[in-house]
């Protein structure tokens, strides 16, 4: 005689690993999707902390973790959950001062739950601010543009400022912190749409087209016109052509806070024909990386949750539905297809 067995199955949820490193373009390919084995709260050990993840932001900075190639942070491994910073609530927690229920700020990855130490989540409020906002304008790209405006170039009533990627999560913050301290700010941004945006919405001063203009030649001639007294403050978060072309408008003691590169996060950026400028302008270029200030975070995310809780501070996001939805949105990023931040819901 046979005994009845009750099989149960363990619970389960997704996460996505990287599969292979991109050869110039990023394909879907280079990631898979996983069903993995769910995190019991019952396994958790002193001081951890299980988290189910709401949001995820899609960052720029992943593209260059994909690549063996050195730089300042590793290297995403092969087969492992991508990196990136989430959104959360706590299931489960033994660290004091967490408790379930919370909202949390961590870097749990593309997956829809985990388990990490208690000491790396940050508690928000997101009963005044949207809990996804804690990835965008009150989060790390809010703190770059902050690190930027106040720490860099130390903005100054009257002082015309030029930030490119002007419509995106850094780049919106700058133009509009920048607009606080009385600066004259001009985007440069990709499309009528983006330009729109940042001039009608964010109150830009004024906004570049870059796809408008297809050689430096034309592109200097329009960031000209539109910075006719030249520019003393430099917010570049692009590199390449439209770099350059901002080069050729410093003013004398220019200051420039070098926040990214994007256009080469796909190799095969121009070189810089007004790199003389730099010299010849006397100018100030200091390349940073937000990660390695934690010392100013604090007041910095104060501030910026002060701004956006009270409506001064605008931060528009764009959001895809589903875990499975986060590869061709960091595609799509980096192609321009983001208004704001890029950001996947994975719960309510
Ligand atoms: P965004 O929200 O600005 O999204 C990226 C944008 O870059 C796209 O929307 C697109 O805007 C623009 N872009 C992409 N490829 C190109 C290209 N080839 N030429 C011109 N523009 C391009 O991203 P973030 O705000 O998160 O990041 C902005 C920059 O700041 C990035 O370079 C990022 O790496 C950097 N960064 C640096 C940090 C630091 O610590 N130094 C921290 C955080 C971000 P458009 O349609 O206008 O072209």
């Amino acid at each position: 005689m046979h005994g009845l067995y009750r099989l149960t199955m363990p619970a389960t949820c997704q996460r996505i690993v990287l599969a292979s490193r991109p050869r110039g373009t990023i394909t879907p390919e280079n990631f898979r999707l996983e069903t993995i084995v769910q995190p019991a709260a019952d396994s958790l050990l002193e001081g951890e902390v299980l988290v189910k993840n709401r949001y995820l932001s899609i960052d720029p900075y992943m593209r260059g973790r994909m690549s063996a190639a050195k730089s300042y942070a590793p290297a995403q491994q092969l087969d492992q959950t991508m990196v990136g910073e989430t959104a959360g609530t706590v299931l489960a927690s033994r660290f004091d001062g967490i408790r379930p229920g919370d909202q949390v700020v961590g870097r749990l990855g593309w997956t829809e739950m985990g388990v990490v130490p208690g000491d790396i989540l940050r508690r928000v409020d997101a009963d005044t601010i949207p809990l996804s906002n804690y990835l965008g304008a009150v989060g790390m790209p809010g703190v770059t543009a902050w690190y930027g405006i106040n720490v860099i170039l130390h903005a100054q009533p009257g002082q015309t400022l030029v930030v490119s990627a002007a419509a995106g999560a850094v780049g919106s913050v700058v133009g509009q912190l920048a607009k606080r301290k009385g600066c004259r700010v001009v985007g440069i941004a990709g499309g009528e749409q983006k330009c729109r945006y940042v001039v009608e919405q964010l109150g830009f001063d004024g906004c570049i087209d870059y796809r408008q203009s297809e050689t430096l030649e034309a592109l200097q001639v329009s960031l000209q016109a539109a910075v006719p007294d030249g520019v003393d403050l430099l917010f570049e978060n692009v590199g390449s052509t439209i770099f350059d072309a901002s080069l050729a408008c410093l003013n004398p003691h220019a200051k420039i806070a070098l926040c990214g590169m994007v256009a080469a996060y796909y190799g095969g950026a121009a070189s810089l024909v007004n790199a003389g400028k730099l010299l010849t302008m006397r100018a100030t270029l200091q390349g940073f990386i937000i990660t390695e200030h934690p010392e100013i975070w604090p007041q910095a995310l104060e501030e910026l949750a002060e701004l956006v809780g009270s409506g001064l501070l605008q931060c528009h996001e764009t959001m895809t539905d589903g875990l499975a939805s986060a590869p061709m949105a960091l595609i799509g990023m980096l192609q321009g297809q983001n208004l704001g931040k890029q950001l996947i819901k994975l719960s309510d």
